[in-house]
């Protein structure tokens, strides 16, 4: 098979993860989350009672932190400084400390770098907020995909409610609100539909449908 590189892109919830896994599983290619970058980083912060806002802190991380990628057996794993913390990032703090410390150059510069050699030799589908606008611009597709903001927080509401959570609904959209502005307001790489990218809204759609409207333009399978 050639080559391929699948970009998505899109604001917190909007599906990107479910459905980049399963395109993934159906290409039999990799997914990278460029996400769970930024947790891992958010995640040292957190154990290292560090401020993701500070510049300082930011220096410090891009400095002295050592990050890579694996993928194994359909599955990514993150190593951060040597140690695998794949299963420590999706909690609701680490979530808010890599929307606060994605925010800086020197960061984004440092993740921005791996994403792309991790791209360079392999077909892959990576998600984020900046890959097709700025990581991979030269990527085959380019995907954008979107649902409404109260949707996106009912579904991580729901998820939440299923793991025990006592969480409010408001809460859950006032911090997804709160995440939309900062991914689409930093100055470096905001999150932007590009020129070139398919626009696909999943609000009112079911995984499957999604997925087809993926391979409406990507074909096949
Ligand atoms: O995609 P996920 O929700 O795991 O990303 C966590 C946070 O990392 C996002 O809210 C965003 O602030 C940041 N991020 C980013 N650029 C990317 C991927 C994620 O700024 N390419």
């Amino acid at each position: 098979m050639e080559k391929i590189v699948i970009a998505i892109d899109g604001p917190a919830g909007a599906g990107k993860t479910t459905i980049a896994k399963e395109l993934a599983k159906k290409l039999d290619i990799p997914y990278f989350s460029t996400g769970s970058m930024y947790r891992a980083l958010a995640l040292k912060c957190i154990n290292n009672n560090l401020d993701p806002e500070s510049e300082e802190t930011a220096n410090y991380i891009a400095e002295n932190t050592k990050i890579a990628l694996k993928y194994e057996n359909g599955l990514q794993y993150v190593i951060l400084d040597g140690v695998d913390v794949t299963n420590k990032l999706y909690t609701d703090k680490v979530s808010e400390g890599a929307s606060k410390i994605s925010v800086h150059p020197v960061v984004r510069q440092k993740l921005v770098k791996l994403q792309r050699e991790t791209a360079n030799s392999q077909s892959v589908i990576m998600d984020g907020r900046d890959i097709g606008s700025n990581v991979l611009p030269m990527a085959n597709y380019k995907f954008y995909l979107d649902a409404n903001v109260e949707i996106r927080a009912k579904r991580r509401f729901d998820e939440l409610i299923k793991k025990g959570s006592n969480v409010t609904f408001e809460e859950v959209l006032a911090d997804m609100k709160d995440r939309d502005y900062r991914d689409k307001n930093r100055k470096v790489s905001p999150l932007v539909v590009c020129e070139d990218a398919i626009v696909i809204d999943s609000s009112n759609l079911t995984i499957d449908e999604v997925i087809n409207e993926f391979f409406k333009y990507i074909g096949g399978k």
